[in-house]
């Protein structure tokens, strides 16, 4: 008789804590890891054989928009495809929930598309994702950008009031109860850029009572970095919260080469306080157009436009030249739109990487409609382009950097390790090809390589398409 429902046979097993791969059969009970065994060892209803693949745990993108794509497109191709099990939403200040009321402002509109998909309490938000029965798991940060819009009346461009400030401080508390896992900021943007350090340490406070995460989409990833990095460390150190960094970055030419500074400044503060940061394996970044981002870019490539809907995956000058008009004055007649900016350095972009504090995340931007190529490419490239083929780091130390780190980092319990015991997020690759396809040109095509996806034991990719697995859930913290 049959121990087990399956067994993951003749693979070798990247384990996520980056120790050296070895060769064991990995048994399925339910959603969980019940034992990983010498090869042949074990039998099961199922087998699957892994023969000359990798048997690794499911990857964490720590880094999402996803937050109600998850709803919408429970089947979530872009991220099963690539072996991510889990998704952390609500980042760069923005998110679903909690939110009383029914408009979308523009940066919201980044994650959130339907009325419908907004919700008062952290409860009724994750309940909607439950219902949607996802493919992949969600985690979810509350947004601070999303709480001044609801708490100030959308009246943001200015500092909040002691008043408006408590009411922030107490939805993020009640949603940290909830099951939230934290709370992001995005003071770079315009709805968060007049909210003063005090602001935004006075709102965090109740990060430390329940043990959860601040994330950090930095005022300034340019001139005033290194302001920017003490800014997020003090407001970190003052709600006694473990730290995120979004997607490090040095952006514009007079910056490059500046990991030099941020990096060494990382792993001093690193000694103090609990930090880590995220980074995605390409150049260029992608998020709402903006004219003041554009003189420090290479390139800019439109992503999405509500008002020249043709123009998406066109260069900006291009369009400009078309149209017969400035740079800028394009720009306006776009609006509201969205870009991908050329503005990092190779160089920089790979010592990020490595750093022994950075973990992987896609920072995607589902609902584009030329999307950057890293919502579908991101983990495959860099297991394949950066650890096969430019070998930054072995294959176990990248897995590692997408699965057991980014689990503790997030506080995602039993996840992100191949263990007995724990949660059967799995996915299966094979080294020698695994490689993303997505381009800047054609960016939404599956990586080659990922064989099969498994998330709390169900089939959520297998063969170049969803498995048919609905399995994932909420990661509710405190809870999961
Ligand atoms: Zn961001």
């Amino acid at each position: 008789m049959a121990a087990y429902d399956t067994i993951i046979r003749n693979g070798q097993v990247a384990d996520g804590t980056g120790k050296p791969l070895f060769a064991a059969d990995v048994a399925l009970n339910g959603d969980r890891i019940v034992a990983v065994e010498a090869p042949g060892s074990l039998n099961g209803d199922n087998e699957i054989d892994a023969k000359g693949k990798v048997v690794a745990p499911g990857f964490i993108d720590v880094h999402t928009h996803d937050d109600t794509y998850i709803i919408e497109h429970p089947l979530m191709e872009m991220k099963a495809s690539q072996g991510v099990t889990t998704v952390v939403c609500g980042n760069c200040g923005i998110s679903a929930s909690p939110y009383g009321r029914s408009d979308i402002p523009h940066l919201i509109s980044l994650a959130v598309k339907k009325t419908e998909n907004l919700a008062k309490t952290f409860a009724e938000f994750a309940s909607k994702v439950d219902a949607a029965k996802p493919a992949i798991n969600g985690a979810f940060l509350v947004g601070h950008s999303l709480l001044r819009f609801d708490a100030m009346n959308l009246d943001v461009g200015r500092e909040a009031t002691p008043v408006e400030i408590k009411a922030m401080r107490e939805q993020l508390d009640l949603a940290l109860e909830q099951g939230a896992i934290g709370m992001s900021s995005g003071l770079f943007y315009p709805p968060a850029m007049a909210a003063t350090t005090d602001e935004v340490a006075e709102v965090a406070k109740p990060l430390g009572k329940w043990g959860a995460v601040y994330t950090a989409h930095m005022r300034d990833e340019s001139e005033d970095i290194l302001g920017s990095m003490n800014e997020t460390f003090e407001i970190g150190r003052r709600a006694g919260a473990s730290i995120v960094v979004s997607h490090h970055k040095c952006a514009g030419r007079a910056n490059f080469g500046r990991m030099s500074e941020t990096l060494p400044k990382f792993t001093d503060a690193m000694k103090q306080q609990e930090i880590a940061f995220d980074v995605y394996p390409y150049v260029a970044g992608s998020t709402i157009l903006r004219k003041d981002m554009l003189w420090r870019c290479d390139k800019v490539l439109i992503s999405w436009s509500d008002s020249v809907p043709g123009v998406s995956g066109r260069d900006l000058t291009d369009i400009a030249a078309e149209m017969g008009c400035s740079i800028d004055e394009a720009c306006d007649r776009l609006q509201p739109a969205g870009a991908i900016y050329f503005m990092m350095d190779e160089k920089d972009v790979q010592s990020a990487m490595s750093h022994a504090g950075s973990m992987i995340g896609s920072d995607g931007i589902p609902f584009d409609t030329h999307p950057h190529p890293r919502l579908w490419g991101t983990f495959p490239r860099v297991l394949g382009h950066y650890s096969r083929d430019l070998k930054l780091f072995p294959l176990e130390d990248a897995v590692r950097r997408m699965t057991s780190y980014s689990a503790k980092r997030f506080r995602l319990s039993e996840r992100g390790e191949i263990k007995a015991g724990f949660y059967a997020d799995i996915c299966i690759f094979d080294p020698a090809t695994v490689i993303d396809t997505a381009t800047f040109d054609t960016p939404m095509t599956p990586a080659k390589g990922i064989d099969t996806v498994l998330c709390n034991g169900a089939v959520a990719w297998r063969d170049g398409k969803p498995g048919g697995g609905r399995s994932g859930r909420v990661l509710r913290r405190g809870a999961m």
